[in-house]
């Protein structure tokens, strides 16, 4: 649209996206293949995006989030840096107890995949490049919304304008067009950063990711392609900044004394990278022909390595309901098609927001009850079967209404039981089981 759109003229698309980050790229990508016309707003150059000091983090990608992305032709760019999940330990630093997660006890598949942010980044900006219908406009801001007849008017910071039936916001947590919009926020800074660099060690991983809570933070270990890891270290703002100022062989050696020798020898691989951790929560997901998408309706703790796989559904879910609307030549930005979206990702946006705020306020502390507590139901889980197999799915993304693209086109029914038993079925009686159950 760039180079084709002259001044003052009003371009006219169905959907237009704010931000170009993992999630925008996405639903182009999604929406585009489903045929809609689109632009997509991102003030940073696409280049720039994808250049390898940008983002150093990786990302655990869930089963469902994984069937997505081959459902809009990402994942064979993705696949070859993809390392499989086998196993996950989780258990608080000097406590015996803790729970292990084995693939195994829910099927042949991983329990999910961690891949590097830039091979996400490029992977996506690749589905995107040949769609005819979409116009990138990058760098370029949105700087005023205005209500029109059967479309929005979106003015940019340049001063070109353009129409679209739908807005979708997927500017991040502290997305500016969710503020132009008058969209509220709920906001709670935990007053920590997120250190992330990627580690080479001797030994193999086996494909083990490992998470340890300590009182000033939580501290992970994720596997990647090769003798490689990443780590996601936590950690209280003051002492992160102290980890700052320590050379990478200092710096190798806290994180040593954290995770001890199970790696063998390690250095860093690269540099490190910092990331404030602020929990922001939109206070409604739509407004008038608006949708907020991924971190601009909510921004989670990094806890449980599920932010992007709860961007990703909403990404499917919006581009499900659009896919329809346009089908049926309806219009995607109404409100029944708004309402459908809100009504369908309010449950799972809910129960993610206080997951994973809930556990980083009960592990983040060093009070001798709570620590009682968090034993007890570390090693509880880890007891009952039931109970772990249920923490796997919804960690794989495989649990709620899923959207068709999400979900395994062999054998999963339209939606699973979020409970912890297989559901009665409509007769009475239990359900045959393993339909719902890999
Ligand atoms: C340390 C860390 C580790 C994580 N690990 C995991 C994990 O393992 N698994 C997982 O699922 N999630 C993880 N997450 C969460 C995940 O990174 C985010 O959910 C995801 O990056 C959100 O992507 P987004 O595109 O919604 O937002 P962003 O990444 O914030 O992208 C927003 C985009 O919008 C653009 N933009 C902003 N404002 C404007 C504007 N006014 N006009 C135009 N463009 C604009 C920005 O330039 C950017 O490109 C982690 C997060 C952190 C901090």
């Amino acid at each position: 649209m760039d180079k084709r759109w002259a001044a003052g003229e009003r371009q006219r698309v169905e959907v237009a996206i704010a931000g170009g980050g993992l999630t925008g790229l996405a639903l182009a990508a999604a929406l585009g293949r489903a045929g809609a016309r689109l632009a997509l707003v991102e003030q940073a150059p696409l280049a720039s995006l994808v250049e390898p000091e940008h983002d150093g983090r990786v990302t655990a990608v869930a089963r469902g989030s994984q069937r997505f992305l081959a459902s809009i032709g990402a994942w064979p760019a993705i696949a070859a840096d993809a390392e499989p999940i086998l196993e996950i330990l989780v258990g608080e630093a000097g406590s015996p107890l803790g729970v292990r997660y084995d693939h195994r006890e829910v099927g042949a598949e991983p329990l999910g995949w961690i891949v590097p942010n830039r091979t996400l980044r490029l992977a996506l900006q690749g589905a995107i490049a040949e769609l005819p219908d979409l116009e990138v406009l990058a760098p370029a801001r949105i700087a005023g919304v205005e209500p029109g007849s059967g479309a929005l008017g979106i003015t940019l910071a340049d001063g070109r304008t353009l129409e679209a039936e739908l807005l979708a916001v997927c500017e991040g947590r502290l997305s500016p067009t969710r503020e132009l919009l008058g969209i509220a926020d709920r906001r709670f800074d935990y007053r920590e950063l997120a250190i992330v660099c990627t580690l080479r060690h001797e030994r193999p991983h086996r494909g083990r990711a490992v998470e340890r809570f300590f009182p000033d933070g939580p501290f992970a270990v994720l596997p990647m392609r090769g003798c490689r890891s990443s780590i996601v270290w936590a950690l209280e703002a003051e002492k992160a900044a102290r980890m700052r100022d320590l050379d990478d062989r200092d710096f190798a050696a806290e994180v040593e004394e954290r995770f001890g020798d199970l790696l063998g020898g390690i250095e860093l691989e690269g540099r490190r990278h910092y990331y404030p951790l602020v929990l922001v929560e939109a206070e409604r997901v739509v407004a008038p022909r608006v949708a907020l998408v991924g971190d601009a309706a909510r921004g989670i703790h990094p806890i449980a390595g599920q932010g992007w796989n709860l961007a990703l559904r909403d990404v499917a879910a919006l581009a499900e309901v659009v896919e329809e609307r346009l089908g049926l030549g309806l219009d995607p930005g109404d409100p029944a098609a708004l309402d459908r979206y809100a009504a369908w990702r309010s449950f799972d946006g809910l129960a993610l927001v206080s997951i994973c705020h809930g556990i980083e306020r009960l592990f983040s502390n060093d009070l001798e009850p709570l620590k009682v507590l968090r034993n007890l139901g570390l090693g509880l889980v880890e007891r009952l079967p039931p109970a772990k197999r249920f923490f796997m799915r919804h960690a794989m993304g495989l649990l709620g209404e899923l959207p068709r693209s999400m979900r395994d086109p062999l054998r999963a029914p339209a939606s699973e039981p979020v409970g912890l038993f297989p559901a009665r079925s409509v007769q009475g009686g239990f359900s045959t089981g393993p339909r719902f159950r890999s």
